[in-house]
């Protein structure tokens, strides 16, 4: 369950990997039940209590193992009622995630889907990666499921210790035996590609740097670290007039401290564990995240996340726009009502 949930939450809060509610993943318990992510559900919102189900996937093999035509959508939505093992809506990948090892994450990489789009994709990624299979593009769910069946077991070449699928218009499959073996690989598949292409990766790979270090400091364990995308908190933007010279200061409305708390984490290259404890010590939980010249936001979801890059977004034009000017800011103690106030029922109220 905790390697389901680490694996949802590493694709979930990357943007590049995870659009929206797309992506999933899943993990076989025993030689019959698999987790499956449902659907509807984002990643990054997979729990020890929401967005998954319980699925019986040897129903699935032994169909996909004897079915000798084409699948219909129809056979499709049949056989995924027999296999739920609970009310509820499995993922329409449920089927793929059938057939592929213990863990597995199906994810919509953009540096992925640059080659899966385009002419010649197909034989860039076959030499890049000689041991992966192709999938040629076929709609999602049950006709996908059985296109890849068909093709896993058409190109079966040596596997090591994960198994890459490469689907047409669409994305990435990786499964191996451990969850940090799925990040892993997935990581690697991710970098050869930024490599080849150069195309520049670093803020993402951050953000799962920045999120690792996390996994060992309890009050942080859950939270996710998203890449922002707003122009407004690009470096170009605010990086050499305000977060460089340690400028930037949010604290000048009630709804950026609510939002923001009270101070950015700005984290060297080489930053330690110790370098982030020491900063919640003396300000509290980090909200704005700055590292190697990008800003990352630390919240509990994706929503949450973009609810925060927007009001940030608004401080970051207010302080540009008074970069010439002497702002005045609520002192400590006006901060620290707000902060000690409920922070959850203020922002509930402001909507
Ligand atoms: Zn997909």
């Amino acid at each position: 369950m905790n390697g389901l949930i680490q694996i949802s939450k590493y694709a979930g809060m990357r943007n590049d990997l995870a659009q929206a509610g797309g992506g999933n993943t899943s993990v076989k318990l025993d030689n019959q039940v698999m987790l499956v992510k449902s659907s509807g559900c984002q990643l990054a919102d997979v729990s020890a209590d929401n967005g998954y189900m319980k699925v019986n996937y040897r129903v699935i093999q032994d169909y996909f193992e004897n079915q000798e035509g084409a699948m219909t959508e129809e056979d499709g939505k049949k056989l995924l009622v027999q296999a739920q093992m609970e009310e509820g809506h499995a993922s329409i990948e449920t089927f793929l995630h059938a057939m592929t090892g213990k863990y597995t994450l199906h994810s919509h990489p953009m540096l992925v889907n640059i080659l899966t789009a385009r002419e010649g994709g197909k034989k860039e990624l076959q030499e890049l990666f000689p041991e992966a299979v192709w999938v040629s593009y076929h709609k999602p769910g049950a006709v996908l499921a059985q296109a890849c069946y068909r093709a896993c077991k058409e190109q079966s070449a040596p596997n090591g210790d994960s198994e890459v699928i490469f689907l047409e218009n669409h994305g990435l499959v990786v499964s191996a035996n451990t969850p940090e073996r799925v990040i892993e690989k997935t990581e690697e598949i991710l970098r050869k590609i930024a490599g080849y292409l150069h195309a520049s990766y670093r803020i993402y790979s951050s953000a799962t740097r920045i999120w690792d270090m996390f996994l060992r400091i309890p009050q942080l364990q859950d939270m996710i670290v998203y890449t922002t995308q707003s122009q407004y908190l690009s470096w170009e933007y605010i990086g050499d007039a305000l977060i460089g010279p340690g400028r930037w200061n949010h604290a000048f409305c009630p709804d950026c401290v609510v939002y923001g708390a009270k101070k950015i984490l700005c984290l060297c290259d080489d930053f330690s564990r110790r370098d982030i404890v020491d900063f919640m010590d003396a300000h509290g939980r980090p909200v704005m995240i700055c590292y190697r010249r990008h800003i990352y936001i630390v919240a509990e979801s994706v929503k949450k996340a973009q609810e925060i890059e927007n009001v940030m977004s608004f401080a970051a034009q207010v302080q540009t726009a008074n970069l010439k000017k002497k702002m005045n800011y609520l002192n400590e103690d006006q901060q620290d009502e707000l902060l000690n106030w409920d922070s959850e029922k203020y922002r509930r109220m402001l909507k």
